[in-house]
């Protein structure tokens, strides 16, 4: 499963940032880095629960 951010939505918040660490970090550009190698091997329940704490539903999830 592949996570990916729309940057124009993403604002910073850090709340993915602090559901999965070695996935997201917040850059300083003051949106959201992903780790794909992270994302790949953190399993499709973090990378859902990270999504759905979004306020700004910046992120999506594919198959
Ligand atoms: S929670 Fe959403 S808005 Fe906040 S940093 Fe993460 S992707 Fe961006």
């Amino acid at each position: 499963m592949r996570i990916t951010v729309d940057t124009d939505r993403c604002v910073g918040h850090g709340l993915c940032e602090a559901t999965s660490p070695e996935v997201f970090e917040v850059n300083d550009d003051g949106y959201v880095d992903i780790d794909g190698a992270a994302a790949d091997t953190a399993g499709e329940s973090v990378l859902r629960e990270a999504a759905a704490h979004c306020p700004s539903a910046a992120l999506t999830l594919e198959p």
